[in-house]
């Protein structure tokens, strides 16, 4: 990591989190941990002093939590509160302080005994994730070596990068300051389970049940014959830190976009002198190591779990996880590494976060048992293409580890230890989809109607590996970027240099083509676990899309900044999610500008003239889109969210399904509308929502005019030899056909009659 000099190389900085994971390494503790970030913070910045402050935001104070350069007895005892001296200032403010003489400075603090009065350059960057004030990173130089805007966008991007390991450091030393067995078997008549697909696929393993509660509880209440060592405790420490670090590898490559330290928690709690002194000390009174860890870990899960802080809570989740993995290596029973390889899991809590973790450990397929699947949830395992069924029947967790399942998540049904007559089917049905597979990458570059109207293609992008695909499909561009799962997969808010690097590939991969990015469309059932800690009445209707935008500017702002720098030289487009109002978009389109003007001040390359857009998702739209195609430059409809919205029917709710009418002859009208005023005003219209990629409805989409869809790139061939099927003519006839009608069960006919059912 270079971290003074030249102006700072974000991406190179980013990937190399060598650096960082050789400090967990060599890092006995957290406080070793702190001690080595601020050496290595002080040698790259060539300053005399470095310093960690930490912030407590109960107490709304900063303590001084580990330095190079300074007095080390001042450790712990110097604190500062919000906006007292230069560097509570710093926090108070979330922006850099710099100063070529401090101490002569209206805000410095002066301590006695730490003798910082003979460092006269001094600068501060606040450490921020998200939302949250994590504390302050300080470097002072003696003499004129001043620090100048290089040195305060190193320290602003080291900051950001060691953010995570210090927030959870954090966490850890806040905490330590004072203040049903059964076996296994096989439930009777369980053959074939019925459930719900939330990712398409087959996938044929032997079962591995991950019901963590239920592994914690039966690792504390088995016997143990073995009576295992201090010595067999620290061997699988070691090799439960090896085995982090080369997941965190395998996750790195697999998928960019999660490159940052997701197991950044596990890897802390490893180090934590009070977790391994914990057990130790259990060890000595006498506790059979495996015991001790687990009367600790759940000392520790207690604590989290009462916390009342979402982000707390979700390390309830890391602990676990880490500690069936360091009992699993302290048995040495399996191997850790490839215990899920080729499996099919079988879990009852899935968050995203596991979903990457079981993907880079390449599960097979997934069977979720009594959750819900949240639409997110299934489009993330579609895009890492994990086939996943979501069953209700219990029985499923009791199934003994290594049983065969077949997971049919075609149609949504689980075959327990299935015969060789469905295993001879699924191996035929899986010949026939890769030759398919193989057919259906042969799509033309240019799509056309049969009358040879030009229709673009554009692909919805989940997380970067949909990016591949829609590159092999020929597709024109990227209609529509989900912004949000990088968000929802990791465990905290992605710094803006993190976004930076994630959006670049998308530039990168997709030259010269428009590139449209969606700002972050959180809420409803797409919940951050480290942020959605308040529960909504009915989040659906909540602090969510724009809204919680507009209410987290400096998250706002941190994502805008990112797609503007990453879209420099680009067809940059920027599309707001859930608008509800010309208001509402002003607003927004204001953070734009502000971001533009700081950009250009900060003379940092980027896009000067993005496109700003909406989603039309909000039937209040519709009144307003002649006033709306004076202000936005595009629209994106969100078929989704607006008959959702229109129709009051939960898109998620399978009880519902049946209400849920794309054809509903109000969702049609408005549907001409927005896209008769958006064609007559010259603006650019395109359909993002499901709807796009539904053969039954392309004929009506077309007949109003519609020319640009945007699906996922899995769709694309399919709805490219539709099209070819389609006259624009026949099309128009249809559509106004169909605007006439009033009814329901008319219009379903009218589209029966279209596909020829
Ligand atoms: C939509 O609502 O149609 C849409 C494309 O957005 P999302 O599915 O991400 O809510
Ligand atoms: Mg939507």
């Amino acid at each position: 990591m270079k971290l003074s000099g030249a102006p700072m190389d974000n991406k190179q900085l980013l990937y190399d989190i060598n650096e960082l994971n050789d400090l967990f390494r060599e890092s006995a503790s957290i406080q070793m941990l702190l001690d080595r970030t601020v050496a290595m913070v002080a040698s790259h910045t060539e300053s005399e002093v470095c310093s960690v402050y930490l912030y407590n935001s109960e107490h709304r104070e900063l303590v001084l939590s580990a330095t190079r350069g300074l007095n080390p007895d001042s450790v712990g005892k110097v604190r500062l509160k919000l906006g007292q001296g230069l560097t509570g200032l710093a926090l108070k403010e979330l922006r850099p302080v710099c100063e070529k003489d401090a101490a002569h400075s209206l805000n410095y603090k002066f301590f006695p005994g730490i003798y910082e009065e003979r460092y006269q350059c001094f600068l501060a960057v606040p450490i921020v994730r998200g939302i949250s004030r994590i504390g302050v990173l300080v470097v002072q130089r003696q003499g004129d070596r001043y620090f100048d805007d290089s040195d305060i966008e190193a320290l602003e991007a080291a900051a950001s990068q060691l953010a995570n390991i210090i927030e959870n450091a954090r966490f850890l030393m806040a905490m330590h300051e004072p203040q049903a067995l059964a076996t296994a078997v096989l439930p009777e008549g369980l053959k074939l389970v019925k459930g719900k697909v939330a990712s398409e696929g087959f996938a044929y393993g032997l079962a591995t049940v991950t019901d963590k509660k239920k592994s914690l509880s039966m690792l504390l209440h088995r016997q143990y014959e073995h009576i295992y060592s201090v010595d067999d405790f620290h061997q699988a420490l070691a090799r439960t830190a090896d085995q982090l670090e080369k997941l965190q590898e395998q996750v790195g490559q697999k998928l960019s976009d999660a490159a940052s330290l997701i197991f950044a928690a596990h890897m802390v709690i490893l180090k934590d002198k009070y977790f391994v002194g914990g057990v130790l000390k259990r060890i000595e009174e006498g506790v059979n190591p495996p015991l001790a860890v687990l009367h600790v870990a759940r000392e520790y899960m207690e604590s989290f779990a009462t916390s009342g802080n979402a982000y707390m809570q979700e390390k309830t989740h890391d602990i676990e996880d880490l500690v069936v993995r360091l009992i699993g290596n302290l048995l040495s029973e399996v191997d850790e590494l490839e215990k899920l390889k080729h499996r099919i899991v079988i879990t009852r809590d899935l968050f995203p976060s596991d979903l990457l973790i079981l993907s880079s450990e390449e599960a097979s397929g997934i069977v979720l048992v009594g959750g819900t699947v949240t639409s997110h949830l299934s489009i993330l395992a579609r895009s890492l293409r994990i086939p996943m069924v979501v069953s209700d029947t219990y029985e499923l967790l009791n199934l003994p580890d290594n049983t065969p399942v077949l997971v049919d998540a075609e149609i949504g049904n689980v075959y327990v230890d299935p015969s060789d007559e469905v295993l001879g089917q699924f191996e035929s049905q899986q010949e026939a989809r890769r030759a398919l597979a193989e057919q259906k990458r042969a799509m033309k570059p240019v799509t056309t109607t049969r009358d040879g109207t030009r229709v673009n293609l554009f692909a919805n992008i989940n997380l970067l590996a949909d990016l591949k695909v829609a590159c092999e499909m020929h597709c024109e561009g990227v209609g529509l970027y989900r912004t949000e799962f990088p968000f929802m997969i990791r465990s905290n808010f992605p710094s803006e240099a993190e976004q930076f690097t994630i959006y670049s590939k998308l530039a990168e991969l997709m030259p010269g083509r428009p590139l449209t990015f969606r700002t972050l469309d959180i809420g409803g059932d797409k919940t951050l676990s480290y942020y959605h800690d308040i529960k909504e009445q009915n989040p659906a209707l909540g602090l969510r899309s724009i809204r919680f935008s507009l209410q987290n500017k400096p998250v706002f702002a941190e994502q805008i900044r990112a797609m503007l720098r990453a879209g420099a030289g680009t067809d940059l487009r920027i599309m707001f999610p859930m608008i509800s109002s010309i208001d509402e978009f002003c607003l927004a389109r204001e953070v734009v500008s502000e971001c533009l003007d700081e950009l250009e001040k900060r003379r940092v390359e980027h896009n000067r003239k993005p496109k700003l857009g909406i989603m039309v998702e909000l039937p209040c739209i519709v009144d307003l889109i002649d006033d709306f195609a004076a202000e936005a430059e595009f629209f994106s409809i969100g078929t989704n969210d607006f008959i959702q919205f229109m129709l009051g029917v939960d898109r998620t709710n399978e009880n519902v399904a049946d209400s849920y009418l794309p054809h509903h002859p109000s969702v049609l009208r408005a549907l001409n509308k927005v896209v008769g005023s958006a064609i007559a005003a010259g603006r650019d219209v395109s359909v993002c929502g499901d709807m796009a990629h539904q053969e039954p409805y392309l004929p009506f989409l077309l007949g109003i005019g519609v020319r640009v869809l945007s699906m996922d790139p899995g769709y694309l061939p399919r709805v490219q030899d539709a099209l070819a099927e389609i006259d624009i003519r026949e099309a128009q006839a249809l559509a106004e056909k169909m605007l006439a009608q009033s009814k329901v069960a008319s219009l379903a006919q009218a589209l029966n009659l279209v596909t020829g059912k």
